[in-house]
């Protein structure tokens, strides 16, 4: 088969093997354990309890294959970060059926063992929070060792010795890559050892695995695909697992446009664990150089907002008028705020919105009266008359709309402006009249 129809039966198989179920912002213990069960009766996967968290909850590892090329991979060490959990699980429903051994080879489960530990932190999972029950970020524990999780992560390397580790993660979704302004839907580092960053033959591998894994995935996105500097981090499982002779590979998840729930990095992340386990059969990733490794572009961290408003006018307070862009992220659901003004011509934002020709209002609250209903069309009414907030004090209105709405006590200053921090409501005027308004992320015009 060519590389081309190779690559298109490999996402046709991933599409149909995919848990449907995880497509979620967020995945628990409880949304995993019925899919370990249904994977553990199959001929070809083992499943072992390694352990428990700190509160308890069961810590499994999915084994598949029975070769000498042994690989480990672990997911959600970082409680809040589930996209690879998906991913692997979805990977071992498709290595699981023979159907699908026609993407590998005949006999590839007597070449390589692939070990999967999904949900290294299920406590910070049930928290949605980063660092486990303890209140320990577990990737700051490789040396100390003070966590039931990381003591677990740092024996099954010891009992398993694998030739290549996977240490995956999700990245903030503001990652950009390069100076493309384009978001980093996978990153990819093979971390150092050591402060000197030396490279040996096992972190030689893990870098030609990820040139092999990113030629593969830039087939689907093109120039979405980022690299992290070489930063050694002492503490940290991805450097230390490298010094054990491991080609470590970490791969952090992240955004893509219009996809909350991260299924992009999702699908890419079995793409890329595909390829590597392809590439180190057929040692296909000799063929890649340091320099194809070096090649893919650098993170920017901070590289992108959720909207970018290019070109805004605004009037000072003696009438002179100024451009800036102005930069807003989503901080809570339906909660956005301003976080940097200015020249932002070397951002990117998942929503570009040019303003050129608009005027930014000055801050207008409306005073809400006890018993006072806010419909759409009530609201709209007030948006195109300037007021971008309501103030409620003591009285409680009804609100009826699904549109973003600021309700303050007292007044936002009339200048508020667009400071870094503040809510993301503003009305703009064309030279007539007031006609568009951000409401958090949302951009109306009316
Ligand atoms: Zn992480």
């Amino acid at each position: 088969m060519t590389e081309q129809s190779t690559s298109a039966l490999l996402l046709k198989r991933i599409a149909a093997y995919q848990w449907a179920v995880l497509d979620k912002p967020h995945l628990t213990y409880s949304d995993i354990s019925p899919l370990l069960r249904e994977l553990a009766v199959r001929e070809r996967i083992t499943l072992t309890r390694i352990g428990n968290s700190f509160q308890g909850l069961p810590i499994h590892r999915l084994t598949i294959g029975n070769g000498p090329l042994t690989f480990l991979a672990w997911t959600q060490m970082h409680g809040d970060e589930p996209t690879a959990t998906a991913a692997m699980l979805d990977l071992l429903a498709m290595l699981s059926e023979p159907a699908c051994d026609d993407i590998i080879c005949d006999n590839w489960l007597s070449q390589v063992t692939l070990h999967i530990i999904v949900m290294l932190n299920p406590d910070g999972a049930s928290l949605t929070r980063r660092e486990n029950a303890q209140g320990i970020d577990i990737n700051r524990d490789a040396r100390a060792l003070q966590t039931p999780e990381g003591r677990l992560l740092d024996e099954q390397v010891r009992e398993l010795r694998p030739d290549i580790g996977f240490n995956l993660h999700d990245q903030s979704r503001y990652y950009a890559v390069g100076s493309s302004k384009k978001p980093a839907t996978l990153s990819f580092l093979a971390p150092p050892f050591n402060a000197a960053g030396d490279v040996d033959g096992s972190r030689l591998r893990a870098k030609q695995l990820i040139a092999a894994m990113h030629q593969a995935v830039s087939n689907h996105r093109p120039g979405q695909f980022g690299r992290y500097n070489d930063a050694y981090a002492h503490r940290c499982f991805g450097d230390t697992i490298a010094g054990c002779g491991v080609s470590t590979i970490l791969i952090e998840s992240g955004a893509d446009y219009h996809d909350p729930n991260r299924q992009s990095a999702r699908t890419l992340n079995v793409v890329a664990l595909y390829t590597a386990l392809n590439a180190s059969i057929s040692q296909r990733y000799l063929q890649y150089s340091l320099d194809d490794y070096y090649a893919i572009a650098e993170n920017q961290e901070n590289g992108l907002c959720d909207v970018l408003l290019k070109n805004v006018t605004q009037e000072n307070e003696t009438g002179d008028r100024y451009r800036c862009d102005i930069a807003v992220n989503e901080t809570a659901p339906g909660h956005a705020t301003v976080v940097a003004t200015g020249d932002l011509t070397e951002l990117g934002g998942f929503r570009e919105i040019d303003c050129d020709g608009l005027t930014l209002c000055n801050a207008k609250g409306f005073c809400a009266e006890p018993g006072d209903s806010v419909t759409g069309t009530a609201y709209l009414g007030l948006l195109s008359q300037g007021y971008n907030h309501l103030l409620c004090q003591n009285s409680r209105i009804n609100i009826a709309t699904d549109l973003p709405l600021l309700q303050c006590l007292s007044p936002l200053p009339e200048r508020t402006g667009p400071l870094p921090g503040t809510p993301a409501f503003f009305v703009f005027r064309d030279d007539k009249k007031p006609c568009c308004a951000l409401l958090s992320t949302h951009w109306l015009t009316f």
